[in-house]
């Protein structure tokens, strides 16, 4: 867009980097290029044996696993994630997404993704948010990348109880059975990209990649935007 016209928009629809607070970004941008260099990136897309990747040894077999970048405490990440989840921010996801585009397609890695799959949010949850946050990170992933969503192939099934006081165990336990794959003749030797928004325990993405893994010839990989040390 025309600089004289970035300035007019800016003049009667002015809006301000989510981090600085600075008004000298795209009109389409979240963040300034300043803010968008200083996120903490991990580097995990490059490299191969990332924690990401070791997270899931000996848990659940897959191609390749990263996340773009470290989640901690009072950052601009974090901040990213409060308006993605609580905010009803939905420009926070795609953002968020196209950045793990740009890293899927420099990373060398990630090579023949054949469908982007959101984690399924439960149901109740996303009826409440309005959408599914993993969703609008794969549409970022998708402009980016041109790389096929799967929306409705796997489905999440019932409401589970708050996870916040169960030991890893007790949530998986919790998961098994709540994920469905509907449409299975679709994933049958496809190289299956999964996402989320943020990596922790890795429960719920070890859960749902396991029905993935169970549909014959399927491979996996799992992409998410931040991973909390
Ligand atoms: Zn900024």
């Amino acid at each position: 867009m025309g600089g004289m016209i970035q300035s007019l928009l800016q003049l009667f629809y002015p809006h301000q980097c989510l981090g600085c607070g600075s008004d000298f970004l795209r009109l389409s941008h979240l963040l300034c290029s300043r803010c968008i260099h200083q996120l903490p990136e991990t580097g995990f897309f490059e490299r191969g044996d990332n924690p990401v990747e070791k997270a899931f040894y000996g848990r659940i077999r897959l191609e390749q696993a990263a996340a773009l970048y470290y989640f901690t405490k009072n950052s601009l990440v974090q901040e990213l994630m409060v308006q993605l989840k609580y905010r009803g921010n939905r420009d926070a996801g795609l953002f968020l997404g196209r950045m793990i585009g740009q890293a899927l397609r420099t990373s060398g890695r990630f090579t023949d993704i054949d469908f982007l799959i959101p984690l399924p949010l439960n149901p109740k949850k996303q009826f409440k948010r309005g959408y599914n946050q993993a969703e609008l990170i794969c549409k970022g992933v998708n402009e980016v990348s041109g790389l096929p969503l799967l929306t409705d192939v796997v489905v999440r099934k019932q409401f589970t109880e708050s996870q916040t006081t169960q030991n890893r165990m007790a949530r998986w336990l919790n998961m098994e059975g709540v994920f469905e794959v509907r449409y299975p003749e679709h994933l049958v030797n496809k190289h299956i990209l999964l996402v989320d928004d943020v990596v922790t325990t890795g429960a719920t993405l070890e859960a749902c990649g396991s029905y993935i893994l169970a549909v014959p010839g399927t491979r996996l990989s799992i992409a998410a935007a931040a991973y909390t040390i």
